[in-house]
């Protein structure tokens, strides 16, 4: 008994909608290349819409911006690298915190000894004898003008 065949009728293809005769009911495509790129397309469109935006704000210039990084805190590179020339000076001014507190430990250590004593006694003097000599150039200064 022959098989009763479904008369098949000319469809537009769902990439490029040229319309084209199906070899087979389930066609979809009128050809195998735009099969491929209609398989791309949709998958890229997946993607996208997977995709979550974050609206951040730069830290920097306080500009809003959009990014699908979460971990992107600048709205561009130059931003990016303000904040990590600002993190240095940041860094250079705790480590000069750091120094000025070692030193006065250093001289509270000093103090408890009379050695010390007499140690800090001559920085203070030789401080002294400088600040005197330099006033002292400087009223010459004054006087040769
Ligand atoms: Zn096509
Ligand atoms: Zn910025």
């Amino acid at each position: 008994m022959p098989r009763k065949r479904i008369p098949l009728e000319p469809r537009a293809c769902e990439y490029c909608g040229t319309v084209y005769m199906p070899d087979r009911v389930t066609a979809r495509w009128c050809q195998s290349g735009c099969y491929a790129r209609w398989l791309i397309e949709t998958r890229k469109a997946e993607r996208a819409a997977r995709r979550i935006v974050y609206e951040m704000v730069c830290p920097i210039c306080d500009i809003k911006f959009q990014t699908s990084h979460h971990a992107k805190k600048f709205c561009s590179e130059k931003c990016q690298a303000r904040d990590s020339s600002q993190r240095q000076i940041q860094r250079l001014k705790i480590d000069r915190e750091t120094a000025r507190r070692y030193r006065r430990a250093h001289i509270e250590r000093l103090r408890s000894t009379p050695e010390g004593r007499a140690k800090i006694k001559r920085w203070n003097d030789q401080k002294n004898a400088r600040v005197s000599a330099e006033r002292r150039q400087r009223r010459l200064d004054r006087d040769k003008e």
